[in-house]
């Protein structure tokens, strides 16, 4: 960590995961003519279709890790559930400028919760619970609406539950029993979530995407809008509280953090110590995009001021949705559309995005509309 070694292109990146994360972040890196090695234990998933090299293997699979670790001359991961392990062992071979903390706390809403908290940050209020008995009386001492967590790997909406009156506090003692360590936390009647997307260099300096507003349907991110309509105040609080965790983590590259904002209050929910879906729009909309100053974040390379060039909406394409994208395209003037390659369509798997700019984000607005009405 911190090393600030260059790696120029024509070396090889290794990426753990493969996915459209690791897709996209290969895309950069190969405009930039970077080698790219992936490990993923699905054959051709999204990320090896544009790789030069794939290495089947589970992601926990030390053989696997290994052999990724000898070919590459970085590595970068695409998801916060790396093997500690594994990544402990790259880190050690200085290869691994993200580090493994940040994996070890986004790992568990448990350790990022305390670091949000110890950091002076305002996070919902909460309760760590172990089973029913603990769950029940953390219920009892806070108003509903509550949701409980799993405070490890969940993700999209999975793993957690949503207890809006007394009638759900069954099912959600069940749900503590049923976990190891489940978090309770109150539902911030939030007036907008938000996520601030930035990169951290290794020796600290730090770039902002601008903000953007996020929208999620049964908790998968669904819509993102750039500029987020929000106060200066908020903004400000929105940049601080990052700039103080990014400096907490001690990052390198492209990191975001999940916010709700509530008048000119933000809570902290989730922070993501890698690109993020809500980061998709800077593709096209930014002078440079969150995967290309991620790769150059980690391959020790100066951090290229952003600009946002035109205002956007980014949607995401859930399951089904890919079809009704493809059947538009004939006709659809505007949008730049992504799809991640997957094989398998499954309801509410992120498929691809379409991202829409215009001159106004109005005009944007009313290019999405063209879209969703021929979804309905
Ligand atoms: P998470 O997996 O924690 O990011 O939750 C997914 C989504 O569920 C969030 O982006 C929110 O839309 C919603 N959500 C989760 N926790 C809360 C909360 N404490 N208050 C309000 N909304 C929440």
């Amino acid at each position: 960590m911190q090393n600030n070694k260059v790696i120029l292109p024509m070396k090889t990146i290794g990426i753990i995961g493969g996915g459209q994360l690791g897709r996209m972040m290969a895309i950069a890196a190969k405009y930039m003519g970077y080698q790219i090695a992936v490990l993923d234990p699905t054959p051709n998933c999204p990320a090896a279709q544009v790789a030069d090299q794939q290495i089947t293997a589970a992601y926990d699979d030390m053989d696997g890790i290994q052999k990724l670790t000898d070919i590459s001359d970085v590595i970068t991961y695409e998801f916060e559930n790396v093997d500690l392990d594994a990544a402990a062992y790259i880190e050690q071979k200085d290869k691994l400028p993200q580090g493994a903390y940040a994996l070890e706390i986004t790992q568990n809403r448990e350790k990022e919760k305390s670091v949000m908290g110890d950091a002076g940050l305002p996070v919902p209020a909460n309760k760590i619970v172990r089973d029913s008995d603990m769950c029940a009386s953390a219920l009892e001492n806070m108003p509903l609406p509550a949701v409980i967590k799993t405070v490890s790997g969940g993700y999209d909406g999975k793993g957690q539950l949503k207890i809006n009156t007394t009638d759900d506090m069954k099912a959600a003692c069940e749900f503590a029993d049923q976990h190891d360590v489940s978090i309770i936390e109150q539902w911030v009647p939030f007036d907008r979530e938000i996520s601030v997307v930035f990169t951290r260099g290794q020796s600290g300096e730090i770039t902002f995407f601008p903000i953007s507003a996020n929208e999620h349907k049964d908790h998968i991110l669904y819509k993102t809008t750039v500029p987020a309509s929000i106060s200066a105040a908020v903004q400000q609080k929105a940049l601080d509280a990052a700039g103080i965790l990014a400096e907490k983590m001690n990052i390198a590259g492209t990191f975001a953090i999940e916010m709700f904002v509530k008048g000119d209050d933000i809570y902290l929910n989730e922070m993501a110590p890698r690109p993020h879906n809500s980061g998709h729009y800077t593709i096209e909309a930014c002078n440079l995009s969150q995967f290309e100053q991620h790769i150059r974040a980690i391959c020790g390379l100066p951090l290229m001021p952003i600009e946002l060039l035109r205002p956007a909406v980014t949607v995401n394409i859930l399951g089904d949705d890919a079809g009704t994208a493809l059947n538009m395209l004939p006709e659809m003037q505007h949008g730049f559309l992504h799809l991640y390659g997957k094989e398998a369509v499954k309801p509410k798997r992120k498929m691809g995005h379409i991202t829409f700019i215009a001159d106004t984000l109005d005009e944007a607005k009313k290019q999405l509309a063209v879209y969703e009405e021929a979804k309905q």
